[in-house]
């Protein structure tokens, strides 16, 4: 079939990611992995080497650049390296956090806060969930209350935070109003910054996969938040999550597609050295079965992926269709990375060996950025609307 889903724009900017990998990434990977923390010089490397801010503008530092594929560049090729954990605190930053900045903020905001972004100065988080609610987004109890100054002062506690530890800058969502009948109209976004007294972070969360990135729960106890530090509009919050979570969604389901796609490679190659019983693996009928199903399974999960980021470059990609890419793929990614840690026998349990880590990082992929069951009822409830009487 076809490929014409790059240019050669797009081929080029995948040699400096190839470059970067293995000039910044490589050496250091298993000590990040030990420590569940990546190096902030690392971070500064990946500003300076194009790898930060692709979308956010020239003037504040960044590639100005808002094709998506440039992204799915890199997220191919942290997958091919064995890379995920490295590139999903990385997604966060600049496929979840700086969009919010780039839409929202005002350009004294803008001014202050994407330069560091996109140089890796400042690092982003998002934060929305907490001990009590993660699926169920009305749920957030962490308050924002308005004090004499035109100001706000923040109370709760969140937890799971991608990127917690390292974080310069954290979007909180904050319920700014308690009555009842606010619904959805409740919640705001507010920006805390690393050194505001009351904001602290508890403990680096020890994780099953993802072990080159962090991962905290953070605490905020009378945090003092200017109205400068308001992200958008008071009682929007909600709305502009529905609104970015689509994007979200897209990256994550990227990132499992290009997951698979790895796996599939380091298995094919495997299948085809290791030998049994005086045979390649790859040539029992078995083996071949599960690698061609993988590999259909695999191409055809890409088709649809490439049509919703091109629908997204486009801004028109709808919700529904972010949650059908996001819950088929990381699905996928279950299966394919059981399956092929499967054909490495018991080489594939160890972590010395790519598949192993593929295979413990696959699994949050169902979970975060909203889980199978959730993305199954937005697609559900769209059916059901069009059924309405
Ligand atoms: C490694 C990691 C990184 C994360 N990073 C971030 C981050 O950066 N920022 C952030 O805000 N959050 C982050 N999260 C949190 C993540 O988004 C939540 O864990 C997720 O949304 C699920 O929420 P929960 O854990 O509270 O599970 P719950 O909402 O308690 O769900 C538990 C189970 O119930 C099911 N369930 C819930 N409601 C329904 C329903 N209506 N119908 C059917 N089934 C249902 C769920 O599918 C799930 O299987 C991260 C989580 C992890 C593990």
């Amino acid at each position: 079939m076809l490929k014409n889903f790059y240019d050669a724009d797009h081929e080029a900017y995948r040699d400096s990611v190839r470059q970067f990998l293995r000039r910044v990434v490589a050496p250091n990977y298993e000590q990040w992995e030990n420590g569940k923390l990546v190096d902030r010089t690392a971070w500064k490397d990946a500003g300076a080497n194009g790898m930060l801010g692709l979308a956010i503008a020239g003037e504040h530092g960044g590639g100005d650049v808002e094709d998506y594929r440039f992204r799915m560049v890199f997220a191919e090729e942290a997958a091919a390296e064995g890379y995920t954990s490295f590139a999903a605190g990385l997604s966060v930053h600049d496929d979840v956090v700086a969009p919010y900045l780039i839409d929202l903020a005002t350009d004294e905001q803008k001014a202050r806060w994407l330069p560091g972004m996109a140089a890796g100065t400042t690092i982003g988080a998002i934060a929305m969930t907490e001990p009590g609610t993660g699926s169920d987004l009305q749920g957030i109890q962490t308050s924002a209350v308005s004090d004499d100054a035109g100001g706000w002062v923040i109370n709760g506690q969140k937890t799971f935070i991608t990127n917690g530890i390292h974080a310069d800058l954290v979007i909180v969502v904050v319920r700014t109003d308690k009555n009842p009948s606010a619904g959805s109209r409740a919640f705001t976004l507010m920006v805390v910054e690393r050194d505001a007294p009351g904001f602290s972070r508890g403990r680096k969360l020890n994780k099953v996969g993802l072990a080159a990135q962090d991962t905290a729960e953070l605490s905020f106890e009378d945090v003092h938040v200017a109205s400068s530090n308001v992200l958008g509009e008071v009682g929007m919050g909600m709305i502009y999550l529905m609104q970015r979570l689509p994007r979200e969604r897209v990256s994550i389901a990227v990132s499992a597609l290009t997951s698979c796609e790895a796996a599939l490679r380091w298995t094919l190659d495997y299948a085809h050295e290791r030998t049994a019983f005086g045979k390649r693996i790859g040539d029992f009928q078995a083996t071949r079965f599960a690698l061609a199903e993988m590999e259909t399974e695999v191409e055809v999960t890409r088709a649809y992926i490439e049509k919703a980021v091109l629908s997204l470059n486009d801004g028109a990609l709808t919700a529904v269709e972010a949650s059908k890419a996001k819950w088929w793929a990381s699905e996928l990614q279950q299966r394919v990375t059981t399956r092929c840690l499967q054909v490495f026998g018991g080489y594939g349990y160890m972590r010395e060996y790519p598949i192993a880590r593929a295979y413990q990082d696959a699994r949050v992929q169902t979970i975060y950025g909203g889980t199978t069951e959730i993305m199954k009822e937005l697609i559900g409830r769209d059916q059901a609307s069009r059924y309405r009487t």
